[in-house]
């Protein structure tokens, strides 16, 4: 078995889409940034990446990358997970902690789970996501940003598929 731990942080501006997990909210302000800044997902592939020493989405897919630009990053963990499959592993069980002031994203948290379940093909309950606020405190109790922590666990199958 192997872990991975991810983190990220954005910057939270109005008028920009709130995308976690793949799941867009209803909210005057998102996170900024050159993908569709899903926080969430960018610590779950750091966290998968990190996994198998694979390096960071930063080497995989540069901000300066046009290609990138507005990119769906659950697309993008479907890419991440394919790597991790060709190595020969599966994930054993994600769990991600978003942590923001607001919204409240309780409501949300299942439509998550299901969304990045199916993306990965792997059952929902391998998958948890949650959220805390920082009791307005700092970065996330101010509105100017929200961050997200991922660990992974890994399991070899000891299938491995050459490079795509
Ligand atoms: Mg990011």
């Amino acid at each position: 078995m192997r872990i991975g731990f991810g983190y990220d942080v954005h910057r939270l501006e109005h008028g920009r889409k709130f995308i976690l997990c793949g799941v867009e909210i209803p909210c005057p302000f998102g996170p900024d940034g050159h993908s569709d800044a899903d926080v969430a997902v960018h610590a779950l592939m750091d966290a998968m990446l990190g996994a198998l020493a694979l390096g960071d989405i930063g080497k995989l897919f540069p901000d300066t990358d046009q290609k990138y630009h507005n990119a769906d990053s659950v697309q993008l963990l479907q890419r991440v997970y394919e790597l991790v499959t060709r190595q020969g592993y599966v994930l054993g069980n994600a769990d991600v902690t978003i942590v923001l002031q607001s919204p409240r994203i309780a409501p949300f948290v299942e439509d998550m789970r299901h969304r990045l379940s199916k993306a990965l093909s792997v059952e929902v309950g391998k998958i948890s996501v949650k959220a805390t606020t920082e009791e307005k405190m700092g970065f996330t109790g101010d509105y100017s940003g929200i961050a997200a922590y991922a660990v992974v666990l890994l399991k070899l199958t000891g299938v491995r598929l050459p490079p795509a």
